[in-house]
């Protein structure tokens, strides 16, 4: 298992676990071209986004990344929401170039942040339609 958990202000929105089961190499280069995953969880924990949610909308969590102001700035975006784009997040963490990016010393969490942004983007951009 092979965990992404990355604690944000304390609140543990997810976690996702991934059972490695090879990595491909270039033997020339020495970069990871492949990590093959077999098995992957992950565990979206609602109850702790709603209190993440409700805490940047009240102030009491500092909205300091771009998620965050986007939460903070469209308020008809619900906890559900922010759950569906942390499982988009979580989901490329499962993913083999997620993990040989990680593999070969690239941030792991910049795609998947992207994504989650574009996530909550596009679903607060339908709700003002
Ligand atoms: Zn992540």
């Amino acid at each position: 298992m092979e965990s992404t958990v990355k604690d944000r202000g304390g609140y543990q929105l997810r976690v996702t676990g991934n059972a490695i089961e090879g990595r491909k190499i270039n033997t020339k280069t020495n970069e990871v071209v492949d990590v093959i995953i077999s098995e992957s969880n992950i565990t979206i924990n609602v109850g702790v986004i709603s209190e993440f949610v409700s805490d940047v909308r009240s102030g009491k969590q500092d909205a300091t990344e771009k998620g965050e102001q986007i939460i903070k700035e469209n308020t008809k975006l619900t906890a559900f929401d922010m759950a569906i784009a942390v499982l988009g997040h979580e989901i490329d963490h499962s993913q083999s170039k997620n993990q040989t990016d990680k593999a070969n010393g690239k941030n792991p969490e910049t795609i998947p942040t992207q994504k989650a942004e574009q996530i909550l983007h596009d679903i607060a951009n339908k709700k003002k339609q």
